[in-house]
């Protein structure tokens, strides 16, 4: 059985339990659970005293009589309706629920809170890496970066040192959150991706531009929190003290035009505020989405460390534009262009220039540390194709050397693949398309002739003027230092 099965079916366990002793002892004020309403979900509390259904089901007062008017109102044949979900009408309203008695949960309530004991943190202080050890490790897989990898290491640190802190003493440690700022391609989620491969904590990644305000289509935003409980296979606790990433941030700037609702936007914004503060929010476990029959956790978002990231196209002329006009203001006579090819540009942003671009002044209140990356230079994306441990080019040396042959690459040809991965402006993403180009006729060739013992990929194989270095078994090849 799988861990969410497993997960679940404690769930229904301990509900059980609770539904035997509600029996017992009246509901309402002691009992840790409150009745939810399942159509429309709200609670008790809000939506007044609950109508009880066969099958543990409750039905809030507005639900009920909404289900009655529609009967009335409509020319449904809800008799053929219920026969073909296995009951029928009569059944459904008054008595035994027949078949679907096995898909309706064993009770619809939801935990109203939990224990107030303090939970285990997740990494021990004493294990936890010290930030320069945290650099140490993202610097066998990021290359470049390197302010970056400080200000990450430094504020995961920071974060879970907060964890273990808890809330004892008299100094509470505020909540930092983060906002990356970096050209697209330039390792925003591959950072975010290898800390907490180091840390050993459940990540979720999320695209800010599926989301919009609840109630509209598209993703309301405790689907991030969703996919983190997923991700940290439907343990709680686990999630509590994740991390989410939500890229593409820049595209829910407020829109410049603003005759209609901006669902999508500066919404949107203002949905996430009270995840990124902290706020319990009820999502369903196992499921994208709430509805009746999937039971409901609610997962904390105090400890959650966000980590927003963004290309923010434009951004970098409202920069330019702010620091020209200062240069021009003060006394020192800087060059009024001296900005304007200034490549990180990204690394003197301010709130200000942020709030220019769209975000609303309360959302980057909740993300305090703001890092920028740099783009990435051709010396870069050549040392992103052979240094990394898990480097494409260490890939298909790999590759190849499972049939015995030495796979190699001239310097030149390396620096020939990094100018054309520039030209494409898609940062390092560009660079295994362009090699995989390259590479299927490689791989394909070459399993055909047993007597292949080296191949070096020139750069005339990449300008196409030439074809790759073969070298015999036996033979040398002429040594490029590769
Ligand atoms: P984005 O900044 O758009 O989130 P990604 O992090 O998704 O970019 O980068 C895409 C891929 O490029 C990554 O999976 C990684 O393999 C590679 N990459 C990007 N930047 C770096 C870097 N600085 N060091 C090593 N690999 C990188």
């Amino acid at each position: 059985m799988s861990s969410m099965d497993n997960n679940v079916d404690n769930i229904d366990e301990k509900e059980n339990k609770e539904n035997v002793e509600g029996t017992t002892k009246d509901s309402s004020d002691n009992d840790e659970y409150e009745k939810v309403c399942a159509i429309c979900r709200r609670t008790e509390s809000r939506a007044g005293k609950m109508i009880a259904m066969p099958g543990n089901m409750n039905v809030c007062p507005d639900c009920m009589q909404k289900s009655f008017d529609a009967i009335n109102s409509s020319n449904i044949n809800y008799d053929d309706m219920f026969k073909n979900m296995g009951g029928d009408l009569g059944s459904f309203m008054f008595g035994d629920l027949g078949n679907m008695n096995n898909e309706i949960p064993k009770k619809q309530k939801l935990k109203k809170k939990k224990s107030d004991e303090p939970k285990k943190p997740l990494i021990d202080m004493k294990d936890m890496p010290a930030p320069h050890q945290i650099k140490a490790m993202l610097d066998e897989y990021v290359v470049g970066q390197e302010y970056a990898k400080k200000a990450l290491s430094v504020a995961v640190y920071n974060h879970y040192k907060r964890i273990a802190a808890g809330t004892t003493g008299e100094v509470e440690i505020e909540k930092s959150n983060v906002l990356m700022i970096g050209p697209t391609g330039s390792g925003k989620t591959y950072l975010v991706q290898m800390l907490a491969k180091i840390l050993k904590v459940p990540l979720a990644i999320t695209d800010a531009t599926s989301l919009t305000e609840a109630g509209y289509i598209g993703d309301d935003v405790e689907s991030v929190v969703s996919k983190l409980l997923a991700a940290a296979d439907n343990d709680v606790d686990k999630a509590e003290q994740g991390i989410i990433f939500i890229d593409e941030i820049d595209k829910i700037a407020k829109k410049k035009e603003t005759r209609s609702r901006d669902v999508s936007g500066e919404s949107v914004q203002q949905g996430l505020l009270k995840l990124l503060e902290g706020s319990e929010i009820e999502v369903p476990v196992g499921a994208t989405s709430k509805n009746a029959m999937v039971p409901l956790a609610t997962v904390n978002t105090k400890n959650i460390l966000f980590i927003c990231g963004g290309a923010f196209p434009e951004l970098d002329n409202i920069i330019k534009e702010r620091l020209n006009e200062q240069s021009t203001i003060g006394f020192i006579g800087e060059l009024k262009d001296k900005y304007d090819d200034d490549p990180n540009i990204f690394r003197h942003v301010q709130s200000e220039d942020l709030r220019n671009f769209g975000m609303i002044p309360e959302f980057l209140g909740r993300l305090p540390i703001v890092l920028s990356l740099e783009g990435l230079t051709k010396e870069m994306l050549v040392k992103i194709m052979k240094e990394p441990k898990n480097a494409i080019l260490k890939q298909y040396v790999k590759l190849l050397a499972m049939d015995e042959v030495e796979l190699r690459f001239a310097p030149e040809a390396l620096e020939m693949i990094a100018e054309k991965a520039m030209e494409r402006k898609t940062g390092a993403r560009a660079l295994r398309s362009i090699l995989e180009e390259y590479m299927l006729d490689i791989m394909y060739e070459i399993p055909k002739d047993s007597n292949i013992g080296s191949v070096t990929i020139t750069k005339e194989y990449i300008d196409k003027t030439g074809a790759p270095l073969i070298g015999l078994r036996g033979y040398d090849v002429p040594q490029l230092n590769g």
